[in-house]
């Protein structure tokens, strides 16, 4: 559990010349209120151990008639800049009709790409703002009985406009064998109802023994079971953020807890380059030759 998010890797990712430059990369927090999301984007990046880590431009921008916003935060580790942007959008469930909420994130991710497509058509292209979403974190509740009508609904929206990458909240409320039971029927439930998530892509034969192994425990994980909390405790002369109960603390960067730390991982380690490029190649192309081209509102 080190001090770091694990920016590091980050240059093996690409070529040389964007090193320099910094990353920028965008994710977006899907799900119902209550769920954790805001728990644990601030468990992912903001740990309260970074004095200097502060977000900025807060709730950029309301949209419609539902609050989507977006945060950045600036993470340096090792002289490697990563400009993360987060979108956080309303929490479906409480007053607002489920509907409008799906259709808000929908369009928010269609506007980023028409901005972009524009940005492209455009003579002078050096200055292009990509707001695209390179990936949504998908909340799937603890308390359901696998995915629930609404979740198949938002899936289904969002999955030829965005990686989504499903993961199991709370996942402090399971016992072993009920977390494998959820884990075995959401994936299921997600392959008859084709919903396309985000897929791994293979290893080649030539990468290291190391990546090959991290890289099938990643996709063993899926959907990542998730603990998020804003405090922490101490053992063995070092903090650890964790949640504590009567009888006993879970660590959020624990693996035997929780996959926490395989999802922080992927996101920002081994695959925050093949996300991106999955929208650029993938999802923006598809969209992008579709043709009927809405003017965003
Ligand atoms: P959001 O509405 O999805 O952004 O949810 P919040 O992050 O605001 O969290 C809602 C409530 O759930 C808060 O009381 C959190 O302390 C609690 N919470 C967040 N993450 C977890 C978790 O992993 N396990 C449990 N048991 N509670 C959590
Ligand atoms: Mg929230």
């Amino acid at each position: 559990y080190g001090e770091y998010v694990g920016l590091a890797t980050l240059p093996n990712q690409v070529q040389r010349k964007s090193v320099k430059k910094g990353f920028e990369f965008t994710l977006m927090v899907v799900g119902e209120s209550g769920l954790g999301k805001s728990t644990l984007i601030n468990s992912l990046f903001l740990r309260d151990l970074y004095k200097d880590r502060t977000l900025y431009e807060v709730q950029e921008k309301v949209y419609q008639t539902v609050a989507i916003t977006k945060k950045t935060v600036d993470i340096v580790e090792k002289d490697i800049k990563l400009k993360l942007n987060i979108v956080d959008t309303p929490g479906f469930g409480d007053a607002m009709d489920n509907t409008k909420s799906c259709k808000a994130v929908v369009d928010y991710i269609v506007c980023q790409f028409e901005q972009y497509r524009r940005g492209e058509v455009r003579l002078n292209r050096k200055n292009i703002q990509d707001n695209r979403v390179h990936c949504c974190l998908y909340f799937i509740s603890p308390f359901g009985h696998g995915l629930r009508p609404i979740d198949v609904e938002f899936m289904k929206a969002l999955h030829e406009k965005v990686n989504i990458v499903p993961v199991l909240a709370k996942a402090d409320c399971f016992t072993h064998s009920e977390l494998q039971y959820m884990k075995t029927r959401i994936l299921n439930e997600l392959n008859d109802y084709r919903i396309k998530i985000y897929q791994f892509p293979e290893c080649d034969p030539d990468d290291d023994e190391l990546f090959k192994k991290q890289h099938l425990e990643m996709k063993t994980r899926i959907p990542f079971a998730v603990i998020g909390s804003d405090t922490t405790v101490e053992s063995n002369g070092k903090r650890l953020r964790a949640r504590c109960y009567p009888w006993g603390a879970v660590e959020v960067e624990n693996p035997a807890h929780c996959d926490f730390v395989h999802l922080r991982n992927m996101l920002v380690q081994t695959h925050m380059q093949d996300l991106k490029d999955m929208t650029e190649d993938s999802l923006y192309e598809n969209y992008r030759i579709a043709g009927n081209h809405s003017p965003p509102k």
